[in-house]
């Protein structure tokens, strides 16, 4: 599966997310948890969409989409010069597919900062050099293993040299490797690096559960210094989602929502923009056994998205039958859609949209 790692500095509340996230229900039952490394949790990514469904059609059980969160801890400043544990960190860090940055945002005198007084802004400039001084690291290594190659002739040790002397000075003037405008192809001459700061970020900031509804100076500070990136900054309060994911039953967990004027956790907010960080979208299959959300990557293709149900979809691919969630809320059945005009016979080349309904005809 598809992984986002958290990270932060110490003591802005990672473990108290992480040890929520695996708390909650959500908690994937299709997988046997004690077998894997307790800081991985495989989470179900929470759907209205799978709700309407069922509702529609019954089924014996419902199956909803997950996705993968590591607890990445120890990410210190300094980390990218530490041969021992710092730099382990980095290499699980290099391991994931997207990254959750969590940054303190709330005031709290009794919990020490080894990084002087409560800075948002700062905060993220530690971490974000730290990957950035990894990248450097990895960059120079590769700049270093093929300067002889280039200087000898080798036309494609020569162009890929110019791309990583492109990235080296992006990432000395302090930016992200994923700011610099490359083409896809000259960016192949950085794949095999895993760059740190190429994978997709967001930010998690952690505030006071008073903060929830209006932005303090620390949220309002972090939403400046990100707002260039174009990434998303999902707000939430660790010590109350901790209280919330220890709720089970569904009514009460609604009413102490409610007290705190939300509509749904914190933790579902982050856990949606996690899934949408790693440019994943749902489609769905609704039949009597089973209601389920499939994943696939933005932009794949009938067979490759039938693919992740069975190979032998994708290998004996015939057409797809495609209708849209509204249309069966509206029709109640795949026959009565069928009757309405409602769906639609796709094929090979039908790009997958988000909240298909999707019914696929194979041969075996
Ligand atoms: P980590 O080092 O980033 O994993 O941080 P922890 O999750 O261990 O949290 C560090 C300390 O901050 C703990 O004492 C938490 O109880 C506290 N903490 C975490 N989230 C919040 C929060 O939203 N508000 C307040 N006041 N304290 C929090």
């Amino acid at each position: 599966g598809l992984r986002c790692g958290i990270v932060g500095l110490p003591n802005v509340g990672k473990s108290t997310l992480f040890s929520a996230l695996t708390n909650i229900q959500n908690v994937a039952a299709n997988y046997e948890f004690a077998t894997i490394d307790p800081n991985i949790g495989i989470i179900d990514v929470p759907d209205d969409r799978l709700d309407i469904l069922s509702e529609i059609v019954n089924p014996q059980r419902v199956v909803p989409a997950t996705i993968e969160f590591v607890d990445i801890a120890g990410l210190v400043k300094g980390a990218s010069k530490n041969e021992g544990r710092g730099n382990g960190f980095l290499t699980n860090i290099r391991e994931v597919d997207a990254i959750v940055h969590v940054i303190r945002c709330f005031d709290d005198v009794n919990i020490v900062r080894s990084v002087g007084p409560v800075n948002p802004v700062s905060d993220k400039e530690i971490i974000e050099m730290e990957l950035q001084l990894k990248d450097l690291e990895s960059v120079d290594k590769k700049i270093g293993r093929i300067e002889r190659s280039a200087k000898s002739g080798d036309p494609r040790a020569k162009a890929e040299l110019e791309v990583l002397k492109q990235y080296k000075a992006t990432l000395e003037q302090g930016k992200n490797a994923r700011t610099l405008e490359v083409s896809e192809d000259e960016k192949k001459a950085v794949t095999d690096l895993f760059l740190l700061t190429m994978k997709p970020m967001m930010y998690v900031a952690n505030v006071d559960e008073k903060y929830l509804h209006e932005d303090n100076s620390h949220v309002k500070a972090l939403k400046e210094a990100v707002s260039k990136e174009g990434a998303n900054i999902v707000k939430i309060c660790a010590a109350l989602e901790a209280q919330i994911a220890e709720i089970t039953e569904k009514e009460e967990k609604k009413m102490f929502l409610e007290e705190y004027g939300l509509k749904e956790s914190g933790l579902n907010r982050m856990i949606r923009a996690g899934y949408e960080l790693l440019d994943l979208i749902t489609y769905f299959t609704a039949g009597e056994k089973e209601v389920r959300a499939w994943t696939i990557k933005k932009g794949w293709k009938a067979p490759q998205a039938a693919g992740v149900i069975h190979t032998d979809f994708e290998r004996g691919f015939i057409k797809a039958e495609v209708v849209k969630l509204t249309d069966f809320q509206k029709f109640k059945s795949e026959a009565a859609c069928r009757e309405a005009g409602k769906l639609a016979i796709e094929g090979k080349e039908y790009v997958v949209e988000d909240g298909d309904i999707m019914h696929f005809r194979f041969n075996v």
